[in-house]
C-alpha cells in the first residue's frame, strides 16, 4: 500500500474555512444589485464560450482539502479543489474519491454542479452520487448545508446539472474508497460495437471477466470495424512490468497495440489527460520530434485549454484556413448518454452524419437506484454509456453552422438519451425544461435564489449569457 500521510491539522483547516466563507459571502453581498455573478476561477473545463471571469468572485482560496476520516473513508473538501489536488490528498492514505474525472484540473464543484463520469461510473455513478453533505453558497446570499435528510434536501438533489445557478459548493463531504498501489489493464479488440455492448453488459453484470475481478470500464470506438474495451483490476503485487504515459509514450495508443499493461494507480487516473485523450494532436504534441522537446509538466490538459483560450480570443486558426481558402469547421465538442441497448443505433447513425474519430465510451449507472436527481434523471435501473467526442468538421458550404451538434442531440433526444450541457445545445424552452427537471428546477430557484441574482440554467446553458 502506499505510505500513509501524517494527518492533517483538521482544526486549523477548518477555522480558516470558516473565516473564508465570511469573507465570500461578504465580497457576495458587496457586488451590486443587477451585476451579474460570476467566479473568477483559474482553470474551466466549460466547452461553451462565456463571458471573461473578470470582476467576479474570488474562489482560489477555495482550493485545498481540510480533513481526511481514514477510518470512515470520507474527505471535507473545499468547492475548488482541482481532483488533481485532491488525489493526491488522499493516495497517500491508501484512498481514492469512487469517481475521479479524468482531466486533472476538473474541481469537485464543477463535477457536482456539471456532472462528470469515469470507467468506476459503473459500479459508483457520478461524482455527486457519492457525497454525504455540502455547504452551498446560495443566489441569495446565504450558506446552507444540504444533507439527503435535512431541510435542504431538495437542494441536495437538485445541485447536480444545476450549473452554478442556484448557488457555489464550498465545501462537500465525500466518501473515499481503498486503492492498490497498480491497476491492471486488459484491452479487448472488437470488431463491432455489438459484441463490445456484449461484454459490456455481461462485466458490469458480474463485476468480473475470465475470472479476473473488474474495478474500471471504458473503451474506444475507433470507427464502424473496430472497438475496444479496457478493463482495469486491482494489483496489490508487483506487476511484472509497470509502464507510464507521463512523458513520450502515448496511452490512446498503447489501447491498440497492447493486450494488456500495468500502471500505478495514479498514472491510470492520469492516463488520459496527458494528452487530453487523443485532442493534443491537434498541437502537434504527439510526432516525436516535437514531444521530445516539449517538458512532460507540459503535457496536460490545462496546457491544451490556455492554447484553444486563446485561439477562441484572437481566431488565429480560423483566420488562416480562410486565407488557404480551408473550408469553414464546426467544433463538435460533446458528451452524451443513450442506454447500452441503444448504443450501436446511435453509432451507426454516427458514421454516417459526424465524420469523427474516435469516440470515448464510458458505461455508467446509478450507484443508488433509490435516489433521483431531477435536473439529469437518469432511468436508475439501466446501464448507460457516455459517448465523448471532441473535434471539429468540416461545413460544406451553406450548411447550417451547428449542423452537427444539431443532429447529435436530436438523435439522442430520439434515442431516449441525455446531453451534458458542458458545451453548445439548442433545444427550445419547453423541451429543455422537461428534459432537465423545469418543475424542480423553478421550486429551487424560487427558494434559494429568488431575485435571479444567478442566471437560470436555459439562459446559462443554451442561450450562453
Ligand atoms: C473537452 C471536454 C471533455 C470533458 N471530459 C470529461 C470527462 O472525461 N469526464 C468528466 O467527468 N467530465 C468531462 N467534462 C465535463 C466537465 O467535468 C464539466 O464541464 C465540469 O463542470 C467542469 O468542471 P470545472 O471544475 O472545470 O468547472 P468550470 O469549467 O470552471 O465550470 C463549469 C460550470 O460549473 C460552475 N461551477 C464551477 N465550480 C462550481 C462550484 N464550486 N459550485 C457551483 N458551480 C460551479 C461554473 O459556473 C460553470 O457553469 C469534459 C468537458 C470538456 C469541455
Amino acid at each position: 500500500m502506499p505510505p500513509v500521510a501524517p494527518a492533517v491539522a483538521p482544526s486549523e483547516a477548518w477555522a480558516a474555512y470558516r473565516r473564508r466563507v465570511a469573507g465570500l459571502v461578504e465580497q457576495y453581498r458587496a457586488l451590486p444589485a443587477g451585476s451579474p455573478v460570476r467566479l473568477a476561477k483559474r482553470t474551466s473545463n466549460l466547452f461553451r464560450p462565456r463571458a471573461s471571469a473578470a470582476g467576479g468572485l474570488d474562489v482560489a482560496a477555495f482550493d485545498g482539502v481540510l480533513s481526511i476520516d481514514p477510518d470512515a473513508r470520507t474527505a471535507d473538501v473545499q468547492g475548488m479543489t482541482t481532483y488533481e489536488h485532491l488525489v493526491d490528498a488522499t493516495l497517500p492514505h491508501g484512498l481514492m474519491p469512487l469517481v475521479v474525472p479524468e482531466l486533472r484540473t476538473i474541481t469537485l464543484g464543477g463535477a457536482l454542479t456539471g456532472l462528470g463520469i469515469e470507467s468506476s461510473s459503473w459500479r459508483n455513478g457520478m461524482p455527486h452520487e457519492s457525497v454525504l453533505e455540502l455547504d452551498v453558497l446560495t443566489g441569495d446570499g446565504r450558506v446552507v448545508t444540504a444533507r439527503p435528510d435535512n431541510e435542504h434536501r431538495d437542494l441536495f438533489f437538485g445541485f447536480p446539472n444545476s450549473y452554478g445557478t442556484l448557488g457555489y459548493a464550498l465545501r462537500a463531504r465525500i466518501l473515499l474508497e481503498p486503492v492498490t498501489p497498480w491497476v491492471h489493464l486488459r484491452h479487448l479488440a472488437f470488431g463491432s460495437v455489438a459484441a463490445l455492448a456484449g461484454t459490456v453488459r455481461e462485466v458490469c453484470a458480474t463485476g468480473t471477466h475470465e475470472g479476473e475481478p473488474v474495478a474500471f470500464v471504458d473503451g474506444v470506438w475507433w470507427g464502424p470495424q473496430e472497438c475496444t474495451l479496457t478493463l482495469g483490476s486491482w494489483q496489490a503485487d508487483p506487476p511484472p512490468v509497470v509502464h507510464s504515459y507521463g512523458g513520450q509514450a502515448i496511452y490512446y495508443r498503447s489501447v491498440r497495440a497492447r493486450s494488456e499493461d500495468w500502471l500505478t494507480v495514479r498514472d491510470y487516473l492520469w492516463r488520459w489527460d496527458t494528452d487530453w485523450f487523443w485532442c493534443s494532436r491537434a498541437f502537434g504534441v504527439q510526432r516525436p520530434g516535437v514531444r521530445r522537446l516539449v517538458p512532460p509538466r507540459l503535457l496536460r490538459s490545462d496546457t491544451y485549454w490556455r492554447i484553444l483560450a486563446f485561439e477562441q480570443r484572437f481566431g488565429v486558426k480560423g483566420a488562416l484556413d480562410r486565407l488557404l481558402g480551408q473550408p469553414e469547421r464546426e467544433a463538435v465538442v460533446q458528451d452524451v448518454e443513450v442506454p447500452l441497448e441503444r448504443l450501436e443505433a446511435f453509432l451507426e447513425g454516427f458514421a454516417r452524419e459526424v465524420p469523427i474519430e474516435p469516440v470515448w465510451l464510458c458505461p455508467l449507472r446509478s450507484r443508488d437506484p433509490g435516489r433521483r436527481w431531477p435536473l439529469y434523471d437518469l432511468d436508475p435501473d439501466a446501464l448507460w454509456v457516455n459517448l465523448g467526442f471532441w473535434s471539429s468538421c468540416p461545413l460544406a458550404p451553406g450548411m447550417d453552422p451547428d449542423h452537427h451538434n444539431r443532429w447529435v442531440e436530436a438523435e439522442v433526444d430520439r434515442l431516449g438519451g441525455r446531453k451534458s450541457l458542458y458545451s453548445t445545445s439548442f433545444y427550445d424552452e419547453e423541451r429543455f425544461w422537461s428534459l432537465y427537471g423545469g418543475g424542480d428546477y423553478r421550486r429551487l430557484k424560487a427558494a434559494y435564489d429568488p431575485d435571479g441574482r444567478l442566471l437560470d440554467l436555459y439562459q446559462k446553458c443554451v442561450q450562453r449569457r
